[in-house]
């Protein structure tokens, strides 16, 4: 079988490089009644005499036999690897320089593994199995037919067996037990090739022509005759070559006409051909699978992107795609659409109508002012006479104490939509600008610029929401439209609030002229306090927007071309990350080695005619 051995090397490379055995070769098994000579052929296609023949070792328990190829080089090292045991064979013939890796000793049922490390095999695995047998002997149990029936059929019913049907020439070859088995698992005979033994052994006046020509039994994939060792060749040590010439000859006389398609040697060429021919059918699925894996890794290179040539204008292209991602991102027509939670524009929105609008509509107008609070700032504004009127001053002095208390969580809205900015930067670089990552040293230049320019941003935001506060403390505006009706009730009496006695727990009876009063500033109080929240709730995002929002997406593209595009700084911003020069030069040797293995495809399926 060492014609296979050029092709199975080069399917090999193939196989190294797509990562798995796309082609199994099929197993080859013996099967027929005990002493038909199914270890005796098996070892004579293997070449070798390793296989237990004659004595009781394999009746009740089949034998696995890996053949492994490897280099002449790496041959022991395998061995040593794989073994639980192994021997080298030193000399010629049996002890060639394979080893031999027995690598399970099963109990009861299980089979025996020997594995031959080898230069000389093809990658095949040969199953020596029970003979057939009809009566138990000796210690046998009873049902042992039965037995050793379905150990058989365990093993050539897998589709991808080729049996080797074995029976003697000096047995009755119409009712060989070998191919009736055989046939129950492959009635089509498509795997079924016949092999009868003993040629030698036949009566004084009897040949096997008929059944060599199949006109007994006729067989598919046809019938081979050989001549394997007796036991006296065994045991007066016959070597395999020896064997082989012998039987040539006895072929020769005595069967000149069919010497040509009998033989071990032909045994051997027609399990060469199968072969080929399981390899050939494998081969247009292998061709798929490469051409397959070869569309993904060229995708997956061209993902990686090209290496760089014009550096600057790499650069820029980067700085401007990071730039525009980061304002569509703000915008909301971002490439990569967020399902999980709101970003960019979407979260600023949020934390504008939300977030700021829901805290500012908590802030109660009179919150944090007892009536006492009240009354006492009434009496300061008076002095020394009693007035006669509520006096404005405490209204003003009060309603401003209240108003103060919007800058806290205007403040906090800014600070909230700067942390969204500072977000919507890691946001970019992750999903949108994937070639980012490429440049490490970019990607951090690139946040470092949008961070400091955020920063850079966030004092004069708060400045003017600062100022947005204080305008509205400069001047109390007593003629605003809205605030037209509270005015009235400085000069009507009206009615007591009924939630007044309720919000004070007020230390002494207050007179019905001090409790009117605080009723009345209360009023004015929370009726201004309202107007001006509104003012608040509307400017504070307009501020927002204007000053950090708007003004970062302006300024950005040109603060990170000012700040980055410098020649000097081009080399190293545009180092790549070892990782992804590694990726890319990875995928690459990938893409090469799927390439030549489809060459070797097309070279297998072109030099080697089947
Ligand atoms: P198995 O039980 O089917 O595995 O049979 P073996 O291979 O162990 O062979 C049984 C015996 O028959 C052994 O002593 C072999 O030497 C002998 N034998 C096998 N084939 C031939 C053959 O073609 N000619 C002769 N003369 N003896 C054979
Ligand atoms: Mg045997």
């Amino acid at each position: 079988m060492e014609a296979l051995i050029p092709v199975i090397n080069k399917l090999q490379d193939v196989f190294n490089t797509v990562g798995a055995d796309i082609i199994q070769l099929p197993q080859i098994a013996v099967v027929g009644t005990q002493s038909s000579g199914k270890s005796s052929v098996l070892e004579s296609l293997v070449g070798k005499d390793l296989l237990p023949r004659g004595t009781g070792i394999v009746t009740r328990r089949p034998l696995i036999l890996q053949l492994v190829h490897v280099d002449p080089e790496d041959r022991r090292k395998t061995c040593e690897e794989n073994g639980i045991c192994f021997f080298l064979f030193a000399s010629n013939n049996l002890r060639n320089p394979e080893c031999c890796v027995i690598v399970s000793q099963g109990i009861s049922d299980e089979p025996i593994q020997l594995k031959i490390f080898s230069p000389h095999v093809v990658n095949l695995t040969l199953v020596d199995l029970p003979g057939i047998t009809k009566v138990p002997v000796g210690d046998q149990p009873k049902d042992i037919e039965l037995q050793i029936r379905e150990l058989i059929l365990k093993y050539i019913s897998n589709p991808n067996c080729i049996i080797l049907a074995v029976t003697a020439a000096n047995t009755d070859m119409a009712t060989s037990e070998a191919l009736k088995v055989a046939r129950e698992v492959d009635p089509d005979g498509r795997r079924t090739l016949a092999v009868v033994t003993k040629l030698d052994l036949m009566d004084a006046g009897t040949d096997a022509m008929d059944v060599l020509m199949g006109r007994v039994i006729p067989v598919k994939l046809g019938l081979i005759g050989v001549v394997n060792r007796s036991q006296l060749d065994i045991n007066n040590k016959k070597n395999v070559a020896d064997s082989i010439r012998d039987e040539h000859a006895f072929l020769q006389k005595k069967y000149p006409s069919l010497a040509a398609r009998n033989g071990t040697k032909y045994l051997a060429r027609t399990l060469n051909r199968l072969l080929m021919h399981h390899i050939r059918d494998c081969l247009p699925e292998l061709k798929t699978r490469i051409n397959v894996l070869a569309a993904q890794y060229q995708s997956l290179l061209s993902s990686y992107g090209e290496p760089v040539e014009d550096m600057s204008s790499t650069l820029l292209q980067l700085i401007t795609k990071f730039a525009t991602e980061y304002c569509n991102t703000i915008e909301g027509t971002a490439k990569y659409i967020e399902t999980t939670e709101l970003c960019g524009g979407a979260r600023i929105c949020y934390i504008f109508h939300e977030t700021f609008g829901r805290t500012l509509e908590s802030v109660d107008s009179l919150g944090g002012l007892t009536t006492i609070d009240v009354l006492t700032a009434i009496r300061n504004a008076t002095g020394p006479r009693p007035a006669l009127f509520v006096p404005e001053v405490s209204f003003e002095l009060l309603v401003k104490r209240q108003v103060k208390r919007l800058e806290e969580p205007s403040l906090r809205c800014v600070e909230l939509v700067h942390e969204e900015m500072q977000r919507i930067i890691q946001h970019c670089s992750n999903y949108s600008t994937q070639e980012l990552l490429r440049f490490p040293k970019l990607h951090d230049a690139i946040v470092e610029v949008v961070t400091s320019l955020l920063r850079k941003r966030l004092p004069v935001t708060n400045e003017m929401v600062h100022n947005l506060v204080a305008i509205e403390l400069a001047y109390i505006n007593t003629k605003h439209p809205d605030f037209a009706d509270a005015c009235g009730l400085m000069n009507n009496n009206i009615e007591p609030f009924a939630s007044t006695a309720t919000r004070v727990p007020v230390a002494r009876k207050l007179s019905a002229r001090e409790q009117r009063d605080c009723e009345v500033i209360e009023r004015l109080i929370k009726s201004y306090f309202l107007i001006v929240r509104k003012n608040i709730q509307d400017s504070v995002p307009k501020a927002v927007m204007h000053f950090l929002v708007n003004h970062v997406k302006d300024s950005l593209q040109s603060e990170l071309v000012g700040q980055l595009y410098k020649p000097a700084l081009l080399e190293d911003l545009l180092t790549e990350s070892e990782d992804m020069a590694q990726r890319r030069n990875e995928a690459a040797d990938m893409l090469k080695a799927l390439q030549k293995a489809s060459q070797v495809i097309a070279e297998i399926r072109e030099t080697h005619l089947w």
